[in-house]
């Protein structure tokens, strides 16, 4: 058993069918921000050797989240069974941030990787994105942000010169279906992908495959149906459906609203993004 010690557990509990609204976020501070996690030396966030920085706060209550600590923009704190206090989210200037990122400079420069900025969403704070890209950007660091692409488009527009590549998640096109499963429509992610591919920006489309969510005839042929209809063919990736992530919604005592089945095999999914990307 764990109890939330600042009672924001309701911030992290899913609302399926709930429009959380674009701007229920907390104002933030632009020379400081919350993170939950930094991951060095990643290779699945983008080319190359990666930094990949998880921003806190999330619009969206997908009911398969791996990150459900991701969700609610505010610090929390978790109080486990053994009695032990667990910090959510930590704050962090813009320049500390920098100094983290500047460390694997070499690693970027000889795999051709950089910095990823994901979540959450990461535009969920997009004045601390804003600041800390530019000085990636300044530095010749390759950055890519991780979006599920709901947010303003005025949000967006402001960090596009900034962003060397968008990693751009599509979830499910049935507007229903999306509500239905992610709290919110799909038709402002769906505006923002095509002014994004309007500026021509590099942009890879990335869907998580839920088993019986996404993961079904229906979504998959609409997909296709849908990179079909785009003005130009974007590259597209499959994310696997992590079973791990069952034990953060235990330790942080959140109720799990999908059955947590097997995921796809890797010949299946490879197979997948073979035929998604040969359309
Ligand atoms: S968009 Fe990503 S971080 Fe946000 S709720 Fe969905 S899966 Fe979780």
């Amino acid at each position: 058993m764990c109890l939330r010690q600042n009672q924001d557990i309701n911030k992290l509990l899913f609302v399926p069918g709930k429009d959380h609204g674009l701007f229920e976020r907390q104002d933030v501070i632009k020379d400081e921000g919350i993170i939950f996690d930094i991951k060095r030396y990643a290779i699945h966030d983008g080319p190359g050797i990666r930094t990949t920085i998880f921003l806190k706060g999330c619009p969206l209550s997908c009911r398969w989240c791996h990150n459900p600590e991701s969700r609610s923009s505010q610090l929390e704190k978790v109080i486990l069974s053994n009695n032990i206090k667990e910090a959510i989210g930590r704050k962090i200037t813009v320049s500390e941030l920098f100094n983290t990122i500047k460390k694997d400079i070499i690693f970027y420069d000889e795999s051709g990787g950089g910095v990823t900025f994901s979540g959450g969403e990461p535009l969920m704070q997009s004045d601390f994105l804003y600041s800390i890209l530019k000085l990636c950007k300044e530095e010749g660091i390759h950055t890519t942000v991780d979006t599920s692409g709901y947010a303003d488009w005025a949000l967006i527009e402001k960090i596009v010169p900034l962003s060397d590549l968008f990693l751009y998640d599509i979830k499910l096109l049935d507007e229903k279906e999306h509500i239905k499963y992610t709290g919110v429509g799909n038709a402002l992610i769906i505006n923002n992908l095509l002014k994004l591919i309007d500026l021509n920006k590099k942009i890879i489309l990335r869907m998580p495959i839920i088993p019986a969510i996404t993961n079904t005839e229906k979504n998959l042929s609409q997909f296709k149906d849908f990179i079909k209809s785009l003005p130009v063919r974007l590259p597209v990736e499959f994310l696997n459906f992590n079973i791990f992530a069952t034990e953060k919604y235990h330790r942080f005592h959140l109720p799990l609203t999908i059955k947590y089945t097997d995921p796809i095999s890797d010949d299946r999914l490879n197979a997948l993004m073979t035929e998604f990307n040969n359309i």
